[in-house]
């Protein structure tokens, strides 16, 4: 057996699969990985029956269906009022992390830096050290994981070529405000940095606040990958379909690397959402949707001794665990699943530094109220 050095030494298996595993193992509520357990839209399934008993077969075109990209140019140039390429500037993707991985590959070459806020999506960094790229992190703090972007300006130099950014953002919750945005846009005029932007939940902002794309500023937009997911937006995450929309350089970029990862995504599935997309009803309620479960996991637990944080978007709940136990949060997941049979993730894993000291959790309230119950009945004495 000859001697295999790793390219990714520090790496075990991702936190999304361990804890599911886990959950599994011990009959526990997974209120960990983030999925809904509630079915897809009755429309959706009725096109992919559709797609499936029509001729959608064999390889779709390796940027995607047609329809599929033409129908997106048409909702995003409406909603951000600019001007989308289909042909030149979107691609459909196998969910978002491909797509995120394609982009970092795609333009990060050994040495650059990319920096990343912390506490992160744990794809991003693997990605970038298989690039042969350096991550640079600039680090969140609970409760509101705020940006001081006097710090961010410090750590910004010639080598940044990728600036990786997520609101609504996985595990916080937190969004991007548009001073956030504004503060981006003056640090990057001293710099030839490009953006890759995680909007995956762009569809699920609370209490009224605005999502702000990087599509919607054409400055940002000019030097970004914007990363979307149908699986989050339509309940569907195992479909695994996503997209990147980015500048026609960019794109092709992107598409060089895309053509020998996965060449083409699910024919089917992308028929499927292109029969869909203009009935944007589907997805205008989402926000509404979620708010609801995210008020009604919070009131079932509101006797408990955990804390919760602010959450603004997404569906994920941080929940801060100190008046209970002084374990580190993976001992403290680990013993929530093994003795008290509820599945969460530990936020420490998306720090650099597997930062033990937040002791914060992570719940996905995706689920149905009878799922919320269940959790909660098993929590509520903690
Ligand atoms: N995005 C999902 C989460 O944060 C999980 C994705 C995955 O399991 N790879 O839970």
């Amino acid at each position: 057996m000859p001697n295999i050095s790793s390219k990714l030494p520090d790496i075990g298996t991702t936190i999304f699969s361990v804890m599911s595993k886990l959950a599994a193992q011990h009959q526990a509520v997974n209120l960990s990985q983030g999925f809904p357990d509630f079915p897809p839209k009755k429309k959706l399934m009725e096109a992919a029956e559709e797609a499936l008993n029509g001729n959608h077969h064999q390889y779709a075109l390796m940027v995607g269906n047609a329809k599929l990209r033409e129908q997106l140019a048409t909702k995003y140039s409406k909603k951000y009022t600019v001007q989308i390429d289909a042909e030149k500037e979107i691609t459909i993707t196998a969910g978002g992390t491909q797509a995120i991985f394609t982009a970092i590959q795609a333009v990060v070459k050994p040495n650059d830096e990319v920096l990343l806020f912390a506490p992160c999506y744990d794809s991003y960094s693997p990605a970038v050290t298989l690039a042969g790229g350096k991550c640079v992190y600039y680090n969140m703090l609970p409760p509101n994981f705020k940006i001081d972007w006097n710090e961010v300006r410090k750590l910004v130099s010639d080598k940044t070529k990728l600036i990786i950014f997520n609101s609504p953002h996985n595990p916080t919750g937190s969004l991007l405000s548009a001073d956030d945005m504004a503060q981006l846009k003056s640090i990057l005029q001293h710099t030839n940095a490009l953006l890759l932007s995680d909007e995956v939940y762009e569809h699920i902002v609370f209490d009224n606040e605005k999502h702000y794309s990087f599509l919607a500023d054409e400055e940002l937009r000019s030097r970004s990958f914007v990363i979307f997911s149908f699986g989050k937006t339509y309940h569907v995450t195992g479909w695994k379909i996503g997209y990147c929309i980015a500048p026609e350089k960019l794109t092709s970029e992107f598409r060089k690397a895309h053509q020998f990862n996965v060449f083409s995504v699910s024919s089917f599935a992308q028929e499927a959402f292109a029969n869909v997309l203009d009935f944007p009803e589907m997805y205008h309620s989402l926000s509404s949707f979620y708010e609801t479960k995210r008020n009604y996991f919070r009131s079932l637990l509101a006797d408990s001794s955990f804390e919760f944080l602010p959450c603004k978007g997404t569906y994920f709940q941080v929940a801060s665990y100190k008046n209970i136990s002084s374990k580190s949060d993976i001992e403290f997941c680990k013993w929530l699943t093994a003795e008290k049979g509820v599945a969460a993730i530990p936020v420490s894993v998306f720090y650099a530094e597997n930062n033990n000291n937040v002791n914060l959790v992570r719940f996905c309230f995706a689920k149905q109220e009878s799922t919320l119950e269940c959790a909660a009945e098993r929590l509520k004495g903690l």
